[in-house]
Order: structure tokens, then sequence, then C-alpha cells
């Protein structure tokens, strides 16, 4: 019976993450996942969802330092971090970085994962928030 608990635990974690486009953290994820299972801890949800990292269903995107967020979108595309509130937008892969591992590879390098990563300021964080300036 544990073992059925655990299974749907970790199958309504995997919904939220795939439901949400804006790269939840854990602590998000439980936010969400309460109120489908009012008991579950914050320790639970961790452990689930880096078994979905370690299954290969979700990704977890390292953000210097700050707390991980994830990512169910397992196609290749890069992202951009806010460096003031944390949020990450998705950008679409390029033909360039394609080319560029190519040359890698002409050079004997066998590339498993091609990722860029941009920091910036995102557009909310730059005009100040709602609050204005
Ligand atoms: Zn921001
Ligand atoms: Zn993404």
């Amino acid at each position: 019976m544990v073992l059925r608990r655990e299974t749907k635990q970790k199958r309504v974690i995997l919904e939220e993450i795939e439901k949400s486009t804006n790269h939840p953290t854990a602590r998000d994820i439980y936010n969400s996942v309460r109120q489908q299972l009012p008991r579950i801890s914050l320790g639970t949800v961790y452990r689930n969802m880096d078994l979905l990292v370690r299954e290969g269903k979700i990704k977890r995107l390292d953000s210097g330092g700050r707390e991980a967020h994830f990512d169910a979108d397992l196609s290749e595309h890069h992202h951009v971090t806010c460096v003031s509130c944390g949020r990450i937008d998705d950008l679409a892969t390029s033909q360039e970085l394609k080319v560029i591992s190519e040359t890698f590879e002409q050079k004997g390098w066998v590339i498993h994962e091609r990722r860029v990563e941009f920091l910036g300021v995102c557009p909310v964080c730059r005009t100040g928030g709602a609050g204005g300036r």
C-alpha cells in the first residue's frame, strides 16, 4: 500500500511540473501539489523530484547557488535567467549552435548536450516591478 501511495505522489508531482511553464522550484511544486495531497511534506516532494530527474523525466536547472529550478521540457532549448528575481525564460536552440558542436566533433569530441545560459535582468525587474520607480 505504501508503494501505491508513493507512486501516486510521484505522478501528481510530475503532472504539476508538466503543467507549469515557468521552471518551478521544488517549493513551487510543493505548494501546488498540496492542494491535491494535503499531507505531503516538502521532503517528499524533493525526494520525488530527485527520482524524476534520475529517471530522465524532468531536468534540474542549476541556477548558480539559488534554489534549483526544474523543467519538464526535455527538448533541446536554452535559458535566460533574471539575476534579480530568478525568473527563467526559454530560448529556442539555434542553427549556429549545431555548427559549433560540429566543429568540436571534427576535433574528435563526442558532444552529449548543448547548453547555453544567458544571465540578465527581466523586463519586470528592469522597469522596477509593479510599483514603478
Ligand atoms: Zn526579474
Ligand atoms: Zn526550459
